[in-house]
């Protein structure tokens, strides 16, 4: 048998309603945010990656799946959603719409990780991106914007790690330090810190690596070397945090795996889903749009995985009320009653009653089950003794009660009794 490859997952009835549930809240939540949707393509010009996500970064050397295309062109399917939107921004040249631009997407992202419980190689994200403004003020309102959406999914024991990790400015500085102090501790870090320490040594503070850890604990932070207007842009977003209720805690070795991040960066950690506690990480990006060639714009913006908000789900055993839509199956037994059955089921459907006809030829009995299984609450019988009188007899699953009714008037009464009992239902 042929299996799925490895770190992807079928999301399958029974589980794809939670998809759903979670899809309308994001949708629902950034349109009252004042936020639009954008699509952009699945795969993309692997320079866009390189430049737009950063040569030093893990995602870029080790985690992209990069293929030639028949046309010799490097094509790489997307691992994140900022790159793609920045590049969007600028060929579409939304620079031109009212600041800031608000934007969110939703949708498959790639990555050749060690999988793991929590961690695939197609995975999905929810993801905010707002261009134009460096105001701290939309800082603080991306953070809300998820916070809230985690409020609305009843997610509970959830952190937001908060940090700033400065600016070209005061960055430049500040690892020139923090590589002063690394030098003699070089040869005993991890092999892959080791390659980080000329590349990127900021991210050896975010090494999982516990001997990685105890050797840096003492270095210098970002937030201890951050330029005045860097320190102000921090003080604001806090007191922003604060004002909306939203308890944080600073985290001043968090600085993220992407390049461009500038100033705020922000982790949301969640307890009980094992080892990959994070389930949205952001920050703010102030160069990254002139990186790929477009004016000087800053940004912010966040990603969610949605597996991992369906892992947060379960461990916390948040139950998503699934309301089964089907109101009416038509039980018509014999050849003749189903030819009328099926006209019945296309005028019930055209009226907008959702509704389902036997596709196996089952019996009466077995349709009956079959209602009662499915949480069908009317069943349309419509026999030979039927057609005869021109009636269909409609009987009620909850109530147990059945009566005749006139063919003429089955559509209206159906209508009548759907509207009469949707709210008790
Ligand atoms: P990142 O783009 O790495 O900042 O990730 C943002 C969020 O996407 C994380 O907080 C996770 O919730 C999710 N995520 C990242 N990588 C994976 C992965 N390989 N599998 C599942 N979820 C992921």
């Amino acid at each position: 048998m042929i299996k799925r490859p490895k770190g992807t997952q079928d999301i399958i009835p029974g589980v794809i309603e939670k998809w759903h549930f979670i899809e309308e809240q994001i949708k629902k939540i950034c349109s009252e945010f004042g936020y639009q949707e954008i699509r952009t393509p699945i795969f993309e010009y692997t320079e866009l990656f390189q430049r737009g996500v950063g040569e030093s970064t893990d995602i870029v050397n080790k985690e992209m799946y990069t293929f030639w295309d028949k046309g010799n062109r490097s094509i790489t399917l997307r691992p994140e959603g900022t790159a793609s939107v920045c590049r969007a921004y600028v060929e579409n040249k939304l620079h031109g719409s009212p600041k800031p631009l608000k934007l969110y997407y939703l949708g498959p992202m790639f990555r050749y990780e060690n999988t793991q419980a929590g961690r695939y190689r197609q995975f999905h994200q929810f993801g905010c991106e707002v261009l134009g403004s460096d105001d701290p003020l939309v800082d603080a309102e991306v953070i809300s914007l998820v916070w809230e959406l985690f409020r609305r999914l009843s997610l509970k024991y959830l952190e937001v790690h908060i940090n700033s990790v400065g600016c070209q400015t005061c960055r430049a500085e500040y690892r020139k330090l923090l590589q002063v102090f690394l030098e003699e501790r070089r040869n005993k870090l991890c092999r892959d810190c080791q390659s980080r320490f000329e590349r990127n040594p900021m991210r050896i503070l975010d090494c999982k690596n516990t001997n990685c850890q105890s050797l840096t604990t003492d270095a210098p932070t970002t937030l201890q070397n951050l330029c005045e207007e860097c320190q102000e842009h921090f003080n604001r977003v806090l007191a922003l945090l604060t004002a909306s209720n939203i308890p944080y805690k600073i985290n001043p070795r968090m600085v993220r795996g992407l390049d461009y991040y500038q100033k705020t960066a922000f982790e949301i950690m969640a307890e009980g889903i094992g080892a990959q506690s994070a389930i949205c990480g952001g920050g703010r990006y102030d160069r990254l749009v002139e990186e790929i060639g477009g004016p000087s714009t800053p940004g912010i913006g966040f990603a969610v995985g949605i597996e991992r908000i369906i892992a947060l789900l379960e461990n916390q055993n948040t139950n998503i009320a699934t309301t089964k839509e089907i109101k009416v199956l038509v039980a018509a037994i014999g050849e003749n009653p189903k030819i009328e059955g099926f006209k019945l089921l296309t005028q019930l459907r055209q009226c907008g009653i959702s509704a389902l006809m036997d596709l196996t030829g089952r019996g009466l009995k077995g349709q009956m089950k079959y209602a009662d299984r499915e949480k069908i609450r009317y069943v349309l019988i419509l026999g030979d003794d039927e057609l005869a009188e021109d009636v269909v007899t409609v009987k009620d699953m909850i109530l147990g009660e059945q009566e005749k009714i006139p063919m003429d008037s089955i559509i209206k009464y159906m209508r009548n009794e759907i509207d009469k009992t949707s709210c008790s239902d």
